[in-house]
């Protein structure tokens, strides 16, 4: 084994890799990728023990910067020279609570020169300039505050006293993360073990920095809810937030108010305003991410299936809400008023039933709409398209079989592997055959349809040429029954691979690909899902054609946006006609440039469609990851030709909808393919106002074709309480979710504005919110202190991870392709999967045991004990940091070697050894790529190699490369945000 071999790189998401070389295929020299090694390669930048490796931190070791250095890198530093008129720095730092300190109004100036906008690609700081513009703030840690009445009851407080000691005062919770012994680790920190004692006296005298373990920690958050989350979460009561996504929880369904639908639905708020102009006052983003068809834990029911008969599901006269457990029952039981739109509706007589004398209906227990949150419907002949009964759906694979897509393997791959994958079609019961139809398409410059019908010996190609006016060229044969074609099948995959093999065409069409197969399920008269594997621009002649316009000058210009928009709008024509079949597209590329991904993109996002990339696609390091995703695309739940529709109590509605679907006009979320994966993120507003008494209800209903081709509607009910005072809304926020709703909002928002404004306006409204709050809920205080709600103290960590997402502000790695591909994968993910996408779990691999797993710690370097190994996972990504002097133990346990240089970083899998340890972590990264809808490559990172760049790029409370934010940086920056709005 080569010590000095680099890894092939693949980079967040799948960058063009080291060396290479536009139109090889193999690594030429494992040299850096360019993406990546801008500023001399990581080992320059690299400066074992700079870094503060444990909490306890050093004197200062540098003078303070020149005033005028420019530092393009912090866009939220606060220098020394931005503080000015306070006190001379003391010596040791005074056990004062918050309200016995003298306070120097104005003595803060986070602001200094109106911070500018970061290069994105100036020089990234040395490790020095990094000390030196954190001098200007210095940090002790305090005691509790017992800051008078009404004080913190549910906030976080920290104070500026000055520019030259700063100190944080808490008056809830406790602060810091609790950390494992850690290999490297000095010991307890300051702070940490006893923040309610006086005397910080660990912290050194002439502490220089913020210190990041007094600032709120995600992993104590997190860790808080999983110790008070032990009982199972029981739904009766209205309102009440459930555990946080992070936490593991079982639920009771006792229906009547949040319900089982917990499980689909989260909220930005389970405490509403009541009114418009309080919910305008405080910012706070009214929403529901909701997962219709979400995989529920192994342990919990499904949703019943109940069927109301000829007639159909019982529903309000009114406002068409389907029966559920908010409709009040009435005189004697013979009508229904609806908790909707209080209309009073007559209940069918094979529906009636007897009150008990509480105005229950006595069979309410045992029918899951009057009991339950969540439940499906069997539809009838009236929701179906055409007053028709649907035909089972089918799976039509399209092939690209241009030079590229023969030349990677992928055609190989991708047939070698239907011939077993399609005995695993979706079904509804595991014992019966799937009922889902197949077809086949091969394409490049013309595409090629074969007739695989049961009676043929061979399959039968059929060509198409002109590819201008896209038709189907036989219909039966086309669509056929696996098992009874199957040898036909057969015989057909394994001959595609080689009558390619040696095709010299390297052009491609995309627009008449989904044509065919939208053609071909018309003639079927069936809804279905297009598989489409597409390696590049389709520039051959044909509708849809593309033209290369990557431009990277436009880039955080005013014109970028259009970079994110389709550059034809043919495909929105074609996208239309899809939804209006239920034909659903994925999409699999595998791309060695650019493709024009927000382009190609339109049909599968407005199909509800998932899409896959693959850049450099390589068979030996890749096929084990888009196995995997093929695997599970096309066996997971589905359903078609789906419409959702979310009622609301009187006073809300829902206003606008974020997602993969399509919508013709302001209620409908059109989705001709619905998945497990995919969530729908959903804004409310006032348009009157709501009651405290009755709180606000939400009824979401999904009509939808099941994969046995049965119609049915599944209903998701939720309430929430509404108040009338602001504190209440606070005490009740998610901020998850609340962050899940921002990032769906910004990401859109760049289709139409410049990136800057995007970051700007959502700075601006957190720093609304929290200003509201600090206003109307925090007790009075000097402006320097910055408070925070209790269950948002995380909101400015997070959304820092939001404005520095490569979508936002990317480095000069990220590609278009990569941007609009991010824009797409978010804009479907539930709050768990936002949640960990913009703040990574990092895991101290020390004790494993059994049954439970190391508690993570924060996503920063100087977390990091070189003396460590660290698994880091992102739901897209999977890394494992191996520490320089890592322990010897560790190494044999994992690796089998006893030496650090002798770790090959190109290994994807662990090596299978037979000791607890190994045992123990294979078997956590296992579960992870379970609980993850895309699997997740291992990437080995080793310190101080060039590969830890990459690594480095999610360790999120640090400094980007690309000029994000330092956690610590940018909460200076909010606070500072917020006193300009309350000054
Ligand atoms: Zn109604």
């Amino acid at each position: 084994m080569n010590v000095n071999q680099h890894t092939p790189m693949a980079s967040p998401y799948g960058q063009p890799q080291p060396g290479y070389g536009q139109p090889g295929y193999a690594p030429l020299d494992g040299g850096y990728p360019a993406p990546y090694a801008p500023y001399n390669g990581p080992a320059s930048s690299y400066q074992p023990g700079a870094q503060p490796q444990g909490p306890v931190r050093g004197p200062p070791t540098s003078a303070p910067p020149p005033v005028s250095a420019p530092q393009p890198y912090n866009q939220y530093s606060h220098s020394q020279g931005d503080m000015q008129n306070g006190p001379p720095p003391m010596t040791q730092a005074p056990p004062r609570s918050a309200v016995s300190q003298p306070y120097n109004q104005g003595a803060v100036n986070l602001s200094g020169p109106h911070p500018s906008y970061p290069q994105h690609y100036g020089a990234p700081p040395s490790v020095q300039q990094v000390t030196n513009q954190m001098t200007g703030m210095q940090i002790t840690s305090g005691p509790p505050t017992p800051a008078g009445p009404g004080y913190g009851k549910c906030g976080w407080v920290y104070t500026w006293f000055s520019p030259s000691l700063s100190y944080f005062c808490f008056t809830s919770g406790s602060f810091g993360q609790v950390r494992g012994p850690q290999p490297g680790y000095a010991g307890p920190y300051p702070g940490q073990p006893n923040y309610g004692a006086p005397a910080p006296a660990l912290a050194p005298p002439t502490q220089k920095r913020l210190d990041p373990d007094a600032i709120p920690s995600p992993i104590q958050v997190i860790e808080d809810d999983k110790a008070k989350s032990t009982e199972p979460f029981t739904t009766g009561v209205r309102g009440q937030a459930p555990p946080l996504v992070t936490t593991n929880f079982q639920v009771k369904d006792q229906g009547t108010y949040v319900s089982h639908a917990v499980m689909f639905i989260r909220c930005t708020a389970y405490n509403m305003p009541c009114t418009a102009d309080m919910a305008k006052q405080s910012q706070v983003p009214l929403a529901a991410v909701i997962k219709p068809l979400a995989t529920l834990p192994p342990d919990e029911t499904p949703p019943y299936l109940v069927d109301h008969g000829e007639g159909g599901p019982i529903r309000c006269n009114r406002c068409k809400a389907y029966m559920c457990p908010y409709m009040q029952f009435i005189e004697g039981g013979r009508r229904f008023q609806c908790g909707f739109c209080s209309c009073v509706t007559e209940v069918p007589p094979h529906y009636f039933q007897h009150l008990d004398h509480t105005g229950k209906r006595v069979d309410c227990y045992d029918r899951p709409e009057l009991s339950l949150g969540s439940y499906e419907f069997l539809a009838t002949v009236d929701y179906c398209k055409n007053n028709k009964l649907p035909q089972p759906p089918a799976f039509i694979f399209l092939i690209d079989v241009s030079y590229n897509a023969v030349k990677s393997g992928m055609v190989s791959i991708v047939c070698q592997e239907l011939k077993t994958l399609l005995d695993c079609l979706p079904r509804e019961n595991p014992e019966m055959d799937s009922v889902v139809r197949v077809g086949f398409v091969t394409y490049n410059k013309v595409l090629h349809f074969y007739n695989v019908k049961s009676s043929l010996a061979q399959p039968q190609m059929l060509v198409v040429s002109d590819v201008s006016d896209m038709f189907v060229p036989l219909l039966d044969g086309f669509l056929v029954n696996v098992n009874e074609s199957r040898l036909v099948i057969e015989s057909l995959l394994d001959q595609i691979p080689e009558m390619f093999a040696d095709t010299r065409e390297t052009e491609t069409v995309f627009g008449p690909v989904i044509q065919a197969g939208l053609e071909a399920l018309k003639a079927a008269d069936c809804a279905g899902k297009l598989f489409v594997f597409h390696t590049s621009l389709p520039i051959a002649e044909a509708p849809g054609k593309l033209k290369n316009r990557e431009d990277k000058k436009l880039i955080g210009t005013d014109k970028e946006k259009s970079l994110f928009q389709p550059q034809v709008s043919f495909y929105n024509t074609l996208a239309k006609e899809c939804v209006a079949q239920g034909c659903c597209v994925d999409l699999f590329l595998f791309p060695n440039q650019y493709v024009d991904l927000a382009t190609l993109a339109v049909v599968p996002v407005a199909t509800g469609g998932s899409i896959y990339k693959y850049t450099y696609f390589q068979a030996q390091s890749d096929q084990e990851r888009f196995l995997n995703d093929l695997r599970r695309d096309v066996q997971k739940p589905v359903g078609f030709d789906a419409v959702m529709r979310v009622r609301t109590s009187t006073g809300i509605r829902a206003t606008d909808f974020f997602g993969s679907f399509f919508m013709s006009n302001t209620t409908d979320v059109e989705l001709a393919g619905l998945d497990c994966d995919k969530a729908i993120t959903v804004e409310f507003k006032h348009d009157d106002k709501l009651s405290e008494e009755t709180g606000a209800l939400m009824q979401c209903a999904v009509l939808y074709t099941s994969c046995s081709g049965q119609r049915r509607l599944r209903i998701h009910n939720m309430a929430v309480n509404c108040c009338s005072q602001l504190a209440d809304l606070y005490r009740n926020c998610e901020t998850d979710t609340i962050i899940n709703f921002f990032s769906k909002y910004a990401f859109r928002g760049v289709l139409n504005n410049p990136t800057k404004t995007v970051r700007d306006t959502l700075i601006n409204q957190c720093a609304q919110i929290l200003a509201c709050y600090r206003k109307n809920c925090a007790s009075p205080s000097s402006a320097g202190q910055l408070i925070l709600p209790e269950c948002m103290k995380l909101l400015p960590v997070y959304l820092n991870c939001v404005l520095k997402s490569d979508v936002l502000l990317p480095g000069a790695d990220v590609s278009l392709d990569d941007r609009s591909y991010l824009r797409q994968l978010i804009s479907c993910m539930d709050v768990t999967e936002t949640h960990v996408f913009f703040y990574p779990r990092l895991l101290p691999l020390i004790k494993l045991e059994s049954g439970s797993l190391p508690v993570a710690v924060r996503d920063s370097e100087e977390r990091l004990s070189k003396g460590g190994v660290y698994l880091l996972e992102t739901g897209l990504h999977l890394f494992l940091w191996v520490g320089a002097s890592v322990q010897q133990e560790l190494l044999l346990n994992i690796f089998g070697t006893a030496s650090f240089s002798q770790i090959d970083p190109s290994m994807t899998s662990l090596p299978v050894l037979d000791n607890p340890f190994s045992q123990r972590l294979r078997e956590i990264i296992a579960s992870f790529r379970a609980e993850r809808s895309r699997y997740m490559k291992l990437m080995v990172v080793k310190q101080e190699d060039r590969a830890e760049l990459i690594f480095k790029h999610f360790l999120v409370e640090d400094k980007s490369v690309s000029g994000g934010a330092s956690y610590v940086d940018f909460l200076c920056h909010m606070h500072k945000e917020i006193r300009q709005l309350l000054s």
